[in-house]
């Protein structure tokens, strides 16, 4: 049996991976479960898989056994029954514990993309240091993996990572600026969580997608482009250096790529799955990404391409703007906004300790609050 560990139970990874787990008892066990602060969900969800370790990050359960705090993030991954660790976390708080999972030699099943991106070098270093390995659950970045497998990455000449485009794909730019929290998270295709589905309207999420895939699969930033696919069908393309394409795709789901990065490498019958059918996907597109509009976008491969703590400013400033944007406290338009006065702003080091990268969030995040102001 494979011990498992859900950080970020309740949310909608955490919910789409137990959905996936609970067709799977045969072999996979939940060791643990984290949530953030959905007490009675998180209850339930303890109930239906008896877990051996149950935290409640903000605390205040009132039960004598389960924990709390961030530190049980840490504890939840490297328990030693514990062989994957599914981290469904939102933002920079799920960065340690894929640390200190990886350097327990664990697979770190990573939907929290927000680790790659802040310290990108740190989680590789961790990973050779441990033993452990880092697994995509991000869709694109699933897609990638299905494509290369067994292929040397000497073959890989390029990737293309698909975007739907987000609620606003044919909006004007400035309709766009003044959008409401009800329309950026009215997403076309995709169910998602409140962060991640404002980061797919202002294609934020598509540049973290294009720094994820750089440090994953050691792609240098000019062999990483981005286009929009309305319909989410093709998840992504991986091209040869014989020119050869290749695409996985399939209606839109997460239950698929955690499944892959469950099974990883190989693959299991699933019941479950939603089965694909060509004529009900209907005709597929694909347009460029309107930089100009979604700049965003831009910004966040530009800091990208810098390097160092540039990444890790970038994802903060976002997280910060994101969070006033959805309290209703600037509009859409301001997101990027902000995210570009505190990239202006930043003196950019190398990001080569913890400490570094925790410092240039920390810094990054003030800015963005006093710009914000
Ligand atoms: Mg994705």
């Amino acid at each position: 049996m494979i011990g498992v560990t859900i950080l970020g139970s309740t949310g909608s990874i955490g919910t789409s991976a137990l959905r996936v787990l609970a067709r799977h008892r045969d072999r996979f066990r939940v060791v643990a479960l984290t949530a953030y602060g959905r007490r009675d969900q998180l209850e339930a969800q303890a109930a239906a898989f008896y877990p051996a370790y149950v935290a409640l990050v903000a605390g205040g359960h009132g039960r004598d056994d389960w924990a709390e705090g961030k530190e049980s993030l840490v504890e939840a991954a490297t328990r030693p029954d514990v062989d994957v660790v599914l981290n469904g976390v939102v933002g920079a708080a799920g960065l340690e514990a894929t640390i200190a999972a990886l350097r327990a030699g664990k697979r770190v099943a990573l939907a929290n993309k927000e680790t790659l991106v802040m310290a990108g070098d740190l989680v590789r270093a961790a990973a050779r240091e441990g033993g452990g390995e880092v697994v995509p659950v991000d869709s694109e970045h699933s897609a990638i993996l299905q494509c290369l497998a067994g292929r040397p990455r000497s073959d890989l000449q390029r990737i293309i990572l698909t975007a739907s485009g987000g609620p606003f794909h044919k909006w004007d730019a400035e309709r766009v600026h003044s959008a409401t929290v009800q329309e950026a998270l009215n997403h076309p295709t995709w169910k998602m969580g409140r962060k991640i589905s404002v980061d797919s309207a202002t294609l934020a999420n598509k540049a973290l997608e294009v720094i994820e895939a750089h440090f994953l699969f050691d792609v240098p930033f000019d062999a990483i482009e981005a286009v929009v696919h309305p319909q989410s069908i093709i998840h992504s393309f991986v091209e040869f250096v014989d020119g050869s394409v290749l695409a996985q795709m399939g209606f839109p789901t997460m239950e698929l790529p955690i499944l892959y990065a469950l099974s990883y490498p190989g693959r299991l019958e699933d019941d479950g799955a939603v089965r694909f059918d060509p004529v009900g996907a209907g005709s597929l597109t694909f347009e460029p990404v309107r930089k100009e509009v979604f700049p965003a976008f831009a910004l966040g491969v530009q800091a990208g391409r810098t390097g160092g703590t540039a990444p890790t400013a970038f994802n903060a400033a976002n997280e910060v703007a994101v969070a006033a944007f959805l309290r209703g406290e600037m509009p859409f338009g301001r997101i990027a906004e902000v995210i570009e006065v505190v990239l202006r702003r930043q003196v950019v080091q190398s990001a080569d300790s913890l400490e570094t990268v925790r410092e240039a969030d920390r810094w990054a995040r003030q800015r963005a609050e006093e710009v914000i102001r």
